[in-house]
Protein backbone atom coordinates (compact mmCIF):
# COMPACT_ATOMS: atom_id res chain seq x y z
CA UNK A 1 0.00 0.00 0.00
CA UNK A 2 2.93 2.33 0.74
CA UNK A 3 4.33 1.96 -2.74
CA UNK A 4 0.68 3.10 -4.60
CA UNK A 5 1.20 6.43 -6.11
CA UNK A 6 -1.43 8.24 -4.33
CA UNK A 7 -1.53 12.31 -4.71
CA UNK A 8 -4.22 13.69 -2.83
CA UNK A 9 -3.50 17.25 -2.98
CA UNK A 10 -4.22 19.33 -6.14
CA UNK A 11 -5.74 22.47 -7.23
CA UNK A 12 -7.91 23.20 -10.01
CA UNK A 13 -9.72 26.13 -11.61
CA UNK A 14 -12.34 26.01 -9.37
CA UNK A 15 -9.95 28.02 -6.87
CA UNK A 16 -6.12 28.96 -7.47
CA UNK A 17 -4.78 26.11 -10.02
CA UNK A 18 -4.91 26.74 -13.48
CA UNK A 19 -6.15 23.98 -15.07
CA UNK A 20 -9.70 21.82 -15.11
CA UNK A 21 -10.42 19.04 -13.00
CA UNK A 22 -10.40 17.18 -16.75
CA UNK A 23 -6.79 18.16 -17.69
CA UNK A 24 -5.42 18.16 -14.29
CA UNK A 25 -6.51 14.02 -14.08
CA UNK A 26 -5.17 14.00 -17.45
CA UNK A 27 -1.78 15.34 -16.13
CA UNK A 28 -1.87 13.09 -13.09
CA UNK A 29 -2.68 10.12 -15.14
CA UNK A 30 0.35 10.74 -17.14
CA UNK A 31 2.59 11.45 -14.60
CA UNK A 32 1.43 7.47 -12.86
CA UNK A 33 -0.70 8.56 -10.38
CA UNK A 34 -3.05 5.91 -9.48
CA UNK A 35 -5.64 7.41 -6.68
CA UNK A 36 -5.97 10.82 -7.28
CA UNK A 37 -8.26 13.78 -5.11
CA UNK A 38 -8.77 17.04 -6.59
CA UNK A 39 -8.88 19.55 -3.13
CA UNK A 40 -9.26 23.05 -4.07
CA UNK A 41 -9.95 25.66 -1.15
CA UNK A 42 -13.36 25.95 0.07
CA UNK A 43 -14.73 24.66 -2.78
CA UNK A 44 -16.28 21.02 -3.57
CA UNK A 45 -17.36 22.41 -7.20
CA UNK A 46 -15.31 20.32 -9.63
CA UNK A 47 -15.76 16.84 -7.76
CA UNK A 48 -17.68 15.75 -10.42
CA UNK A 49 -15.26 17.10 -13.39
CA UNK A 50 -12.62 14.97 -11.32
CA UNK A 51 -13.98 11.90 -10.67
CA UNK A 52 -15.53 11.25 -14.05
CA UNK A 53 -12.25 12.17 -15.52
CA UNK A 54 -10.49 10.06 -12.85
CA UNK A 55 -12.87 7.32 -13.55
CA UNK A 56 -12.59 7.04 -17.32
CA UNK A 57 -8.56 6.71 -16.93
CA UNK A 58 -8.77 3.54 -14.73
CA UNK A 59 -7.32 5.98 -11.62
CA UNK A 60 -9.05 5.30 -8.09
CA UNK A 61 -10.61 9.02 -7.05
CA UNK A 62 -11.73 9.82 -3.65
CA UNK A 63 -13.48 13.13 -2.84
CA UNK A 64 -11.23 15.87 -1.56
CA UNK A 65 -11.22 19.80 -0.20
CA UNK A 66 -8.69 21.80 1.45
CA UNK A 67 -10.88 23.95 3.88
CA UNK A 68 -9.30 27.56 5.29
CA UNK A 69 -9.16 27.77 8.94
CA UNK A 70 -8.30 29.98 11.70
CA UNK A 71 -5.95 28.52 14.50
CA UNK A 72 -4.07 30.72 17.37
CA UNK A 73 -4.24 33.50 14.93
CA UNK A 74 -2.38 31.41 11.81
CA UNK A 75 -3.87 29.77 9.04
CA UNK A 76 -3.89 26.71 8.73
CA UNK A 77 -5.09 23.87 6.04
CA UNK A 78 -7.40 20.97 6.59
CA UNK A 79 -7.36 18.46 4.05
CA UNK A 80 -10.81 16.25 3.84
CA UNK A 81 -11.41 13.17 1.99
CA UNK A 82 -14.03 10.73 0.65
CA UNK A 83 -16.63 12.89 2.20
CA UNK A 84 -20.29 12.82 0.65
CA UNK A 85 -20.06 16.34 -1.95
CA UNK A 86 -23.52 16.33 -1.55
CA UNK A 87 -24.09 16.72 2.40
CA UNK A 88 -25.99 19.96 3.33
CA UNK A 89 -23.89 21.20 6.31
CA UNK A 90 -20.78 20.43 4.06
CA UNK A 91 -21.79 22.17 1.09
CA UNK A 92 -23.20 25.44 3.33
CA UNK A 93 -20.36 25.52 5.76
CA UNK A 94 -18.10 25.99 2.79
CA UNK A 95 -20.66 28.29 0.64
CA UNK A 96 -20.56 30.99 3.49
CA UNK A 97 -16.85 30.52 4.35
CA UNK A 98 -16.03 31.64 0.40
CA UNK A 99 -18.65 34.31 0.71
CA UNK A 100 -16.04 36.48 2.89
CA UNK A 101 -13.47 36.11 0.18
CA UNK A 102 -14.84 39.28 -1.88
CA UNK A 103 -14.77 41.57 0.99
CA UNK A 104 -11.44 40.30 1.50
CA UNK A 105 -10.08 40.56 -1.83
CA UNK A 106 -11.45 44.22 -2.14
CA UNK A 107 -9.49 45.42 1.07
CA UNK A 108 -6.47 43.45 -0.58
CA UNK A 109 -6.58 45.42 -3.46
CA UNK A 110 -7.43 48.65 -1.19
CA UNK A 111 -3.86 48.09 0.36
CA UNK A 112 -2.30 47.45 -2.21
CA UNK A 113 -3.32 50.64 -4.09
CA UNK A 114 -2.03 52.31 -0.99
CA UNK A 115 1.21 50.69 -1.58
CA UNK A 116 1.10 52.36 -5.07
CA UNK A 117 -0.09 49.76 -7.50
CA UNK A 118 -3.72 50.30 -8.55
CA UNK A 119 -6.32 48.13 -9.87
CA UNK A 120 -5.30 44.93 -8.17
CA UNK A 121 -8.92 43.64 -7.53
CA UNK A 122 -10.42 43.78 -10.53
CA UNK A 123 -6.66 42.63 -12.14
CA UNK A 124 -7.03 39.53 -9.55
CA UNK A 125 -11.09 39.26 -10.47
CA UNK A 126 -9.93 38.67 -13.98
CA UNK A 127 -7.45 35.76 -13.05
CA UNK A 128 -10.29 33.79 -10.75
CA UNK A 129 -12.50 31.95 -13.37
CA UNK A 130 -14.30 30.91 -9.73
CA UNK A 131 -15.50 34.48 -8.61
CA UNK A 132 -16.70 33.30 -5.19
CA UNK A 133 -12.56 32.07 -4.75
CA UNK A 134 -10.47 34.97 -5.32
CA UNK A 135 -7.44 33.94 -3.54
CA UNK A 136 -3.97 35.29 -3.43
CA UNK A 137 -2.91 33.40 -5.95
CA UNK A 138 -4.87 35.25 -8.03
CA UNK A 139 -2.95 38.79 -6.91
CA UNK A 140 0.36 37.25 -7.42
CA UNK A 141 -0.40 35.67 -11.10
CA UNK A 142 -1.83 39.58 -11.73
CA UNK A 143 1.52 41.02 -9.89
CA UNK A 144 3.88 38.98 -11.91
CA UNK A 145 1.82 39.74 -14.98
CA UNK A 146 2.24 43.36 -14.79
CA UNK A 147 5.98 42.93 -14.22
CA UNK A 148 5.75 44.16 -10.37
CA UNK A 149 7.72 40.94 -9.60
CA UNK A 150 9.63 38.04 -11.60
CA UNK A 151 7.92 35.34 -10.13
CA UNK A 152 5.57 33.99 -7.25
CA UNK A 153 8.10 33.79 -4.59
CA UNK A 154 9.00 37.28 -4.80
CA UNK A 155 5.50 38.20 -4.89
CA UNK A 156 4.55 36.76 -1.71
CA UNK A 157 7.89 37.89 0.10
CA UNK A 158 7.22 41.08 -1.22
CA UNK A 159 3.70 42.46 -1.41
CA UNK A 160 1.50 39.20 0.08
CA UNK A 161 2.78 37.31 3.16
CA UNK A 162 1.57 38.68 6.23
CA UNK A 163 3.10 41.99 6.76
CA UNK A 164 3.50 43.06 3.88
CA UNK A 165 0.57 45.96 1.38
CA UNK A 166 -1.29 43.02 0.08
CA UNK A 167 -1.92 40.83 3.27
CA UNK A 168 -5.00 41.54 4.80
CA UNK A 169 -6.06 39.70 8.01
CA UNK A 170 -9.37 37.13 7.65
CA UNK A 171 -10.85 35.06 10.04
CA UNK A 172 -11.37 31.80 8.12
CA UNK A 173 -13.55 28.85 9.64
CA UNK A 174 -13.04 27.26 13.45
CA UNK A 175 -10.96 24.02 13.78
CA UNK A 176 -14.04 22.22 15.27
CA UNK A 177 -16.31 23.63 12.73
CA UNK A 178 -13.91 22.53 9.47
CA UNK A 179 -13.65 19.21 10.93
CA UNK A 180 -17.35 18.79 12.11
CA UNK A 181 -18.48 19.72 8.33
CA UNK A 182 -15.82 17.23 7.33
CA UNK A 183 -16.33 14.09 9.39
CA UNK A 184 -19.87 14.75 9.22
CA UNK A 185 -20.16 14.28 5.74
CA UNK A 186 -18.51 10.63 5.86
CA UNK A 187 -14.51 12.01 5.32
CA UNK A 188 -12.13 11.59 6.70
CA UNK A 189 -9.54 15.10 7.86
CA UNK A 190 -6.04 15.58 7.58
CA UNK A 191 -3.77 18.81 8.79
CA UNK A 192 -2.17 19.44 5.43
CA UNK A 193 1.47 20.99 5.00
CA UNK A 194 1.89 20.95 8.81
CA UNK A 195 5.64 22.79 8.50
CA UNK A 196 4.65 25.58 6.57
CA UNK A 197 2.90 26.83 10.17
CA UNK A 198 4.56 29.09 12.00
CA UNK A 199 4.09 27.85 15.48
CA UNK A 200 5.87 27.66 18.57
CA UNK A 201 6.06 23.62 19.71
CA UNK A 202 3.02 24.54 22.10
CA UNK A 203 0.53 25.63 19.64
CA UNK A 204 1.93 22.95 17.20
CA UNK A 205 0.96 20.46 19.76
CA UNK A 206 -2.10 22.24 20.89
CA UNK A 207 -3.03 22.06 17.09
CA UNK A 208 -2.31 18.37 16.36
CA UNK A 209 -4.17 17.62 19.82
CA UNK A 210 -7.56 19.20 19.17
CA UNK A 211 -7.34 18.06 15.08
CA UNK A 212 -7.44 14.66 16.94
CA UNK A 213 -9.86 15.74 19.63
CA UNK A 214 -12.10 16.77 17.01
CA UNK A 215 -12.22 13.55 15.15
CA UNK A 216 -9.44 14.10 12.56
CA UNK A 217 -7.42 11.00 11.34
CA UNK A 218 -4.22 11.89 9.36
CA UNK A 219 -1.98 14.59 9.03
CA UNK A 220 0.19 14.95 5.51
CA UNK A 221 3.51 13.99 5.66
CA UNK A 222 5.08 14.24 2.24
CA UNK A 223 3.77 17.12 0.20
CA UNK A 224 5.37 19.28 -2.04
CA UNK A 225 6.24 22.05 0.81
CA UNK A 226 8.15 19.92 2.92
CA UNK A 227 11.63 19.50 2.61
CA UNK A 228 12.90 15.89 3.51
CA UNK A 229 14.06 16.85 7.17
CA UNK A 230 10.39 17.69 7.53
CA UNK A 231 8.76 14.58 6.38
CA UNK A 232 10.95 12.69 8.55
CA UNK A 233 9.88 14.87 11.73
CA UNK A 234 5.94 14.46 10.81
CA UNK A 235 6.19 10.57 10.25
CA UNK A 236 7.67 10.62 13.58
CA UNK A 237 4.31 12.91 14.73
CA UNK A 238 2.54 10.86 12.85
CA UNK A 239 3.46 7.86 14.78
CA UNK A 240 3.34 9.88 18.30
CA UNK A 241 -0.23 11.06 17.87
CA UNK A 242 -1.53 7.72 16.14
CA UNK A 243 -2.19 9.47 12.81
CA UNK A 244 -2.34 8.25 9.47
CA UNK A 245 -0.06 9.78 6.70
CA UNK A 246 -0.89 11.52 3.31
CA UNK A 247 0.90 12.00 0.23
CA UNK A 248 0.00 15.22 -2.06
CA UNK A 249 2.10 17.26 -4.17
CA UNK A 250 -0.34 20.57 -4.03
CA UNK A 251 0.23 20.58 -7.86
CA UNK A 252 -1.32 24.16 -8.91
CA UNK A 253 -0.24 25.24 -12.17
CA UNK A 254 2.50 24.16 -14.90
CA UNK A 255 5.61 26.44 -14.75
CA UNK A 256 4.39 27.70 -10.94
CA UNK A 257 4.34 24.53 -8.92
CA UNK A 258 7.53 22.98 -7.87
CA UNK A 259 6.32 19.45 -7.55
CA UNK A 260 4.15 17.88 -10.37
CA UNK A 261 1.55 15.42 -9.63
CA UNK A 262 2.31 12.17 -8.97
CA UNK A 263 6.34 13.33 -8.43
CA UNK A 264 6.66 13.46 -4.80
CA UNK A 265 8.75 10.52 -3.22
CA UNK A 266 7.06 7.22 -0.92
CA UNK A 267 5.88 7.86 2.22
CA UNK A 268 8.56 6.95 4.55
CA UNK A 269 8.18 3.38 5.44
CA UNK A 270 6.64 3.34 9.05
CA UNK A 271 3.55 5.57 8.17
CA UNK A 272 0.32 4.22 7.43
CA UNK A 273 -1.03 5.91 4.54
CA UNK A 274 -4.28 7.12 4.75
CA UNK A 275 -5.26 5.35 1.51
CA UNK A 276 -5.33 1.97 4.05
CA UNK A 277 -8.97 3.27 5.04
CA UNK A 278 -9.84 2.47 0.95
CA UNK A 279 -8.19 -0.41 0.36
CA UNK A 280 -11.19 -2.27 -0.91
CA UNK A 281 -11.73 0.37 -3.42
CA UNK A 282 -8.70 0.96 -4.90
CA UNK A 283 -7.65 -1.91 -5.64
CA UNK A 284 -10.18 -2.93 -8.03
CA UNK A 285 -9.11 -0.21 -10.41
CA UNK A 286 -7.19 -1.11 -13.44
CA UNK A 287 -4.56 1.50 -12.75
CA UNK A 288 -4.08 0.96 -9.25
CA UNK A 289 -3.64 -3.57 -10.47
CA UNK A 290 -0.75 -2.63 -13.09
CA UNK A 291 1.00 -0.60 -10.43
CA UNK A 292 1.01 -3.46 -8.17
CA UNK A 293 1.95 -5.62 -10.99
CA UNK A 294 4.74 -3.66 -12.18
CA UNK A 295 5.64 -4.26 -8.53
CA UNK A 296 6.03 -7.97 -8.49
P1 LIG B 1 -5.44 32.45 0.14
O1 LIG B 1 -6.24 31.23 0.46
O2 LIG B 1 -6.19 33.43 -0.71
O3 LIG B 1 -4.82 33.08 1.35
O4 LIG B 1 -4.24 31.99 -0.80
C1 LIG B 1 -3.36 31.02 -0.30
C2 LIG B 1 -2.62 30.39 -1.46
O5 LIG B 1 -1.52 31.20 -1.83
C3 LIG B 1 -1.98 29.06 -1.11
O6 LIG B 1 -2.91 28.02 -1.23
C4 LIG B 1 -0.90 28.95 -2.15
O7 LIG B 1 -1.46 28.46 -3.35
C5 LIG B 1 -0.49 30.38 -2.36
N1 LIG B 1 0.75 30.70 -1.62
C6 LIG B 1 0.90 30.94 -0.32
N2 LIG B 1 2.20 31.23 -0.04
C7 LIG B 1 2.88 31.17 -1.21
C8 LIG B 1 4.24 31.37 -1.60
N3 LIG B 1 5.17 31.71 -0.73
N4 LIG B 1 4.54 31.21 -2.92
C9 LIG B 1 3.60 30.88 -3.81
N5 LIG B 1 2.31 30.68 -3.50
C10 LIG B 1 1.94 30.82 -2.23
MN1 LIG C 1 -3.42 27.44 -3.27
MN1 LIG D 1 -2.52 24.83 1.60
MN1 LIG E 1 -3.19 23.27 -1.43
Amino acid sequence: MHLLNADLHSHSTFSDGSLSPAELAARAHAGGVALWSLTDHDEIGGQAEARAAAERLGMAYVTGVEVSVTFAGETVHILGFDFDPLNPALVEGLHQLRAGRNARARAMGDSLAEAGIPGAYEGAVAYAANPELVSRTHFGRFLVDQGHCSSMHEVFQRYLKEGKPGFVNHRWAGLGEALGWITGAGGVAAIAHPARYRFTPTEEFALFGEFQAHGGRAVEVTCGSHFPDEVTRYAGMAAEFDLLASRGSDFHAPGESRVDLGALPDLPGKTVPVWSLWADRIQERPAVQRAAEALR
